[in-house]
């Protein structure tokens, strides 16, 4: 039975992952779940998570499976989530796949797959010019998607820029994006949940062909459908 909608999205770093997530929240009425995110909110309080994601996290490697699929599963059970949720960043290897499979399966499973797809070369200038709100975490880019002013549009929070958004850590989570992800797209159109979107053009644009390849999905799939 699929009483709760789950949205994988799949991409490079960069490719607007969470960009896309963050609009797509409020027109499914699911809330994002950003593995990036909890991880930098524990970063940022030192708990007992934050230290030990930290020299992952710094190295642009993947945090351990076992954490990263724990605090998933707590996050999924929340009340915010009874409907279902829209994942931005996890899973990230197969095994997380698998623990997604197994947490969901008593709500019919992960329902859609869209994967954004950007070359390397675009990605690359997507992450270096990223900047993040230090308070409500909303995503800026420094020319594609400038604040008004210095500081963030929605709450005045103070902008800046991830550590491992800096060119030397860049690469390697590229290359751990390939080696350790991108099995994800095979894994996930052999289930038949894979709808590949074109990130290249602009935010709004990408957000249209999202919903309407959502949309279309609903048609496709009764029963197992996402309500857009
Ligand atoms: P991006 O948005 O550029 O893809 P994220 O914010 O999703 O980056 O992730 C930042 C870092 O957080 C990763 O490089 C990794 O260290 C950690 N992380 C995020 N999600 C996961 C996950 N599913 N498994 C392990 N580590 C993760
Ligand atoms: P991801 O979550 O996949 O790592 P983000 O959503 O954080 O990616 O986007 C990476 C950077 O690219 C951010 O600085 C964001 O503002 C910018 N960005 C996202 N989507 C687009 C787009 N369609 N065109 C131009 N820049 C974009
Ligand atoms: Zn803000």
């Amino acid at each position: 039975m699929s009483d709760r909608n789950y949205l994988v999205l799949l991409g490079a770093p960069g490719a607007g992952k969470g960009t896309q997530a963050q609009l797509l929240q409020e027109k499914l009425g699911l809330p994002q779940v950003s593995t990036g995110e909890i991880f930098r909110y524990n970063l940022k309080n030192q708990t007992e998570l934050g230290k030990l994601a930290q020299s992952y996290y710094d190295k642009g490697e993947l945090v351990p499976d076992e954490v990263t699929i724990r605090m998933v599963e707590a996050r999924l059970e929340q009340e915010d989530a009874a409907q279902g949720a829209i994942l931005d960043g996890f899973p990230r290897n197969l095994v997380q796949a698998q623990a997604l499979d197994e947490m969901t399966a008593g709500h019919g499973g992960v329902d859609v797959v869209p994967m954004i797809q950007l070359d390397d070369d675009v990605v690359t200038m997507r992450i270096t010019g990223r900047r993040l709100c230090r308070s409500c975490d909303r995503v800026y880019h420094i020319m594609f998607n400038p604040p008004r002013g210095e500081k963030c549009d929605s709450c005045g929070g103070e902008l800046y820029q991830r550590n491992d958004d800096k060119p030397e850590t860049v690469q390697n989570r590229l290359y751990v994006y390939y080696k350790q992800t991108s099995p994800l797209i095979g894994y996930y159109f052999a289930k038949g949940l894979l709808v590949e979107v074109d990130g290249a053009g602009s935010i709004q644009e990408i957000q249209e062909q999202l919903l309407g390849r959502l949309a279309a999905r609903n048609i496709e799939a009764a029963g197992r459908s996402v309500r857009v």
